[in-house]
């Protein structure tokens, strides 16, 4: 069995080239890294690798990660700017064994001695999003933190051999420096080959206080179906929040099992994701999340999908 689930619609052209590795019999590392590129690589998705929304200074400041479910292997790279493929970086430095996660000039000057492309990641469009949310925020107390999105993926391969990885430039308008859960293991992302892979989107500050991926992959280890270990964690971790905070933050999680059986969760509305496996063409779905925290999900019709693009490729009025 092989197969590959991520986060948001904006996965699915990825996961579709992912899938052709895997098809053939290639390594999910290779698999996740490739379709993990995709998604980095398309101007027009403002949460991700080039065209991502830019930070405060109108910088954009990326995070990403790489994780190895056969050695555990993981490497990461935080606030990094400038550079095109922010998850080949993390890969990289997942075979290092000392100094794996590397933030900013660090990782900066790793990326280059190492010969990765160098890229200004800032583009007109996501320029013109930064300043018509500079008028709004000036205009209304918006809050500046809506429009984000991370791409999280888990693999398998026909080894067996898991990996999970994560890319984002993060919360649009965020502050010089911030790190998100993406390049944090246990919370972003987390594989284990013998256990399962999770990977999270959402408000990095909150899904943070669960170590949700880790959570989830941990229920997957006790024998729980990916889906009601993701409904589980989410549905305890948006508990506490509430009872303990008042309020939760954005909360949604995929997972796989070394099976290829997959599942997934969120505390929101409108959350999409995208799956293939050795059994099913890439599809993406849009999840529903019911009163009682049991999620369902269709699969996106065209009609939706077309006005997804047509949304992402819209001019901006400023
Ligand atoms: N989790 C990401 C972060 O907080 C953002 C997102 O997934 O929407 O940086």
């Amino acid at each position: 069995m092989w197969g590959m689930i991520a986060t948001w619609r904006m996965a699915v052209e990825g996961i579709t080239k992912g899938s052709e590795l895997l098809k053939a019999g290639k390594d999910a590392g290779d698999a996740i890294e490739t379709a993990i590129r995709e998604v980095e690589d398309f101007p027009y998705y403002k949460s991700v690798g080039y065209g991502g929304l830019p930070n405060e200074e109108m910088e954009v400041e990326m995070d990403a990660a790489f994780m190895d479910g056969d050695t555990l292997d993981i490497g990461a790279v935080a606030a990094i700017k400038d550079f095109a493929n922010p998850v080949s970086i993390a890969r990289r430095l997942s075979h290092e064994k000392v100094n794996s996660l590397l933030v900013a000039e660090g990782a900066e000057k790793f990326a280059h001695k190492e010969g990765f492309e160098r890229k200004n990641m800032l583009t007109d469009r996501a320029k013109a999003h930064y300043r018509k949310r500079v008028k709004e925020v000036a205009a209304q107390e918006i809050k500046p933190y809506s429009g984000h999105d991370t791409v999280g993926m888990a693999c398998l391969d026909m080894t067996g051999k898991m990996t999970a990885a994560t890319s984002t430039s993060g919360l649009f308008m965020k502050k010089k420096g911030r790190v998100g859960d993406s390049p944090i293991s246990g919370s972003g992302f987390y594989a284990d080959s013998k256990r399962g892979a999770a990977s999270a989107t959402g408000l990095g500050e909150d899904l943070m206080k669960g170590c949700i991926s880790y959570e989830i992959v941990r229920l997957m280890g006790e024998g729980m179906h990916p889906q009601e270990a993701c409904e589980t964690a989410v549905n305890k971790l948006d508990a506490q929040l509430k009872e303990r905070r008042g309020q939760a933050g954005d909360l949604s999680l995929i997972a796989m099992n070394p099976k290829g059986e997959w599942g997934v969760a969120t505390n929101i509305e409108g959350f999409s994701f995208a799956v293939v496996t050795e059994n099913q063409e890439p599809t993406v779905y849009l999840v529903t999340r019911g009163e009682d925290g049991h999620c369902t999900f269709e699969v996106a019709s065209e009609e939706w999908m077309e006005n997804y693009m047509k949304t992402r490729m819209a001019p901006i009025e400023e």
